[in-house]
């Protein structure tokens, strides 16, 4: 016998059920006054041209067709030759982390190199869908810029097929790219040892103010035929970080490879959070789909990277004006996007709280996004009491 004697069956709804009936009637004449939907002089459902006006024609689909549009650039011939699986992922994080469970299930037992230092959820992410990983060196304390031949060696040493994840612009958190020729070196040494790119791409226009420079890391490795996987995510470059609004694309050989690893890719999805909000993907779709708001954008990313970069140059001003040490701040200036390393300790960074009131990261990372021209000179006398 059912624990749930006691509940009876419900009466139908009493306004849905008033539908139900209707529609269930066949008669031509038939008139349904039981609902409170507004409706046109031809009885159709009315949408505000206001509503219609924001929306794109296609939803979700047109997302996932600019999101690889604005990585790749809408020409490129991995595009036009379907190669490329993107599935809308919940903003960086979430794509990020449908990619882990997609190494954790297709490539069993390989590694993910990661940089050091790198930003604290990747480890994170890769150790909750039990993904193994471990570090190549990155920076270089010495010069505050990046190890490069270390960097090299250490992608060289790792066991052939492992996932190497790069920052696709504006590394987070010590602010330091790769040059061009540099990017060139790494793509020759994942070649060599038949890795697979992995590229986290979440600051793109923040780094040169451009979204297509910013982009141009990915765009080499693809311009050489490489299999490669990039998270995106528009958390920072269009302020959407409550939106969680991200992709996870996979730029395959063939464009049946690119078809099954979606299906896999959504396979994942499907158990995890079954599917993404919508709101963000539609503004997405809408700034990037449409030219006059695309330009738009552009020049709005322009102008917060230029901020970002006036306020750099000014604290590297301020601190060589002031600082009677002699000390060398040019690695400021060389550091690009939101962050700079300072270079400052835990210790270090404590005093320029604890004393200055100055908040930040205890690996000394500062975000220059918060900083105003302002506050400069306060800043750079909080980092030279602090550094001497
Ligand atoms: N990757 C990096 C390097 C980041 O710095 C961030 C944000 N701090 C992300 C990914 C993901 O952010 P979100 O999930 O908000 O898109």
């Amino acid at each position: 016998v059912s624990r749930f004697e006691g509940i009876t069956m419900a009466p139908p709804d009493p306004i849905l059920g008033v539908s139900e009936a209707f529609k269930a009637d066949n008669d031509a004449k038939k008139l349904n006054l039981g609902v409170g939907a507004y409706r046109t002089e031809e009885l159709q459902p009315y949408v505000l041209n206001v509503v219609k006006k924001y929306l794109p024609i296609e939803g979700l689909a047109a997302f996932n067709k600019v999101t690889a549009e604005l990585l790749l650039g809408a020409d490129n011939p991995v595009i036009k030759e379907q190669r490329i699986a993107t599935v809308q992922g919940l903003s960086g994080t979430g794509s990020l982390r449908l990619a882990a469970a997609l190494i954790e299930r297709y490539f069993p037992g390989a590694k993910v190199l990661i940089s050091s230092p790198t930003w604290g959820n990747h480890k994170n992410i890769f150790n909750d869908a039990r993904v193994p990983w471990s570090e190549y060196r990155y920076y270089d304390p010495k010069t505050v810029g990046l190890d490069f031949e270390g960097m090299i060696s250490d992608i060289k040493a790792a066991p052939e097929g492992s996932f190497i994840l790069l920052h696709g612009c504006a590394h987070n958190p010590t602010g330091i790219d790769p040059t061009p020729e540099q990017w060139e070196k790494i793509a020759d040494v994942i070649q060599e040892k038949n890795h697979i790119p992995f590229f986290d791409v979440a600051y793109q226009g923040f780094a040169s103010g451009s979204l297509d420079e910013d982009a141009a890391s990915v765009r080499l490795f693809a311009a050489r035929g490489m299999e490669l996987l990039v998270a995106q995510s528009y958390s920072k470059n269009l302020g959407l970080y409550a939106e969680r609004i991200g992709a996870m694309n996979v730029v395959c050989s063939s464009a049946d490879a690119a078809a099954r690893v979606k299906s896999q890719l959504k396979r994942i999805a499907r158990p995890m959070y079954s599917n993404p909000p919508v709101h963000g993907a539609r503004i997405v779709a809408n700034v990037v789909g449409d030219p006059a708001l695309f330009d738009e954008w552009k020049a709005e990313m322009e102008m917060m990277a230029g901020r970002i970069k006036n306020v750099r140059q000014k604290l590297f001003d301020s601190l060589s004006a002031k600082d009677k040490s002699g000390k060398d701040w040019s690695f400021i200036l060389k550091q690009i996007g939101m962050f700079s390393f300072t270079g400052l300790s835990k210790s270090q960074s404590d005093n320029m709280t604890n004393k200055w009131h100055v908040y930040m990261t205890k690996d000394g990372r500062i975000s220059l996004a918060g900083l105003s021209l302002a506050k400069c000179e306060y800043l750079a006398d909080a980092i030279i009491d602090s550094y001497h």
